[in-house]
């Protein structure tokens, strides 16, 4: 199979999903994991009709960007999904739309101020370690909205949603639960007043169909859209 098979291939199995779950296709978006990847097989993903991208770390990320930049493709949308370090973050802002590694205050802050230096308001989804392995980033459940209530006072951080990685697991099933836990915890800050919080993402290649039956909004999916080597 070749990427614009692989790209149908995918887009067939979150159709079945949604479909699974009662939910309508538009309301889970892919995001073409590319860090495996150099520009050219961009290019293909692109002709196969992604439009939304993910890097996990800015200078694997740097030849792709320069890319989209040359090809001027204008309806690409660049997602952070790593580990963000503080020094990069001007960088990452210039490039990227959304965040979907905040997990720390002082990253926060410093998203906000450099944000507001680039007349930004910048889309950001909480990490969540709601798996509590020790190797996971991001913050505990319990610590999500008191994070959320002091970010209401950084006016150039938009919080829409939350995030997570799921452990390894053998079959999908048995990491359900961490899915479902995100999705909890959506639902519990939603009525604590934080309407705003609606964004779900999870579900990688080895688990996103049960993530979008738990309510997954945006799936990061890398390894399943490569072609064959
Ligand atoms: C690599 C990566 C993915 C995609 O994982 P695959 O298993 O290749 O689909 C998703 N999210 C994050 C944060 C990643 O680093």
């Amino acid at each position: 199979m070749d990427f614009f098979d692989r790209v149908q291939s995918v887009r067939r199995r979150i159709q079945t999903a949604c479909e699974q779950a009662q939910r309508n296709v538009s309301s889970v978006r892919l995001v073409g994991v590319t860090k495996y990847i150099g520009p050219v097989e961009l290019a293909e993903l692109y002709r196969a009709g992604v439009r939304e991208f993910g890097e996990n770390r800015l200078q694997v990320a740097k030849p792709k960007l320069e890319a989209a930049r040359v090809n001027h493709w204008k309806d690409v949308t660049w997602h952070f999904i790593g580990q963000l370090q503080t020094n990069k973050v001007k960088e990452v802002l210039r490039e990227f739309t959304w965040i979907h590694s905040l997990d720390r205050w002082p990253l926060a802050l410093e998203v906000n101020k450099r944000a507001q230096e680039l007349g930004l308001r910048v889309p950001c989804l909480l990490q969540i370690n709601v798996s509590g392995e020790e190797t996971k980033a991001g913050l505990a459940a319990n610590e999500a909205l008191s994070f959320l209530e002091a970010a209401h006072s950084l006016s150039h951080i938009q919080v829409c949603g939350l995030m997570t990685m799921a452990p390894r697991a053998d079959v999908p099933e048995e990491i359900r639960y961490v899915f479902r836990g995100l999705r909890e915890l959506r639902d519990h800050l939603q009525s604590a007043g934080h309407a705003g919080i609606q964004e779900l993402s999870m579900g990688m290649s080895q688990d996103f169909e049960a993530a979008i039956l738990e309510g997954a909004t945006i799936v990061r999916i890398g390894q399943t859209l490569l072609p064959d080597r």
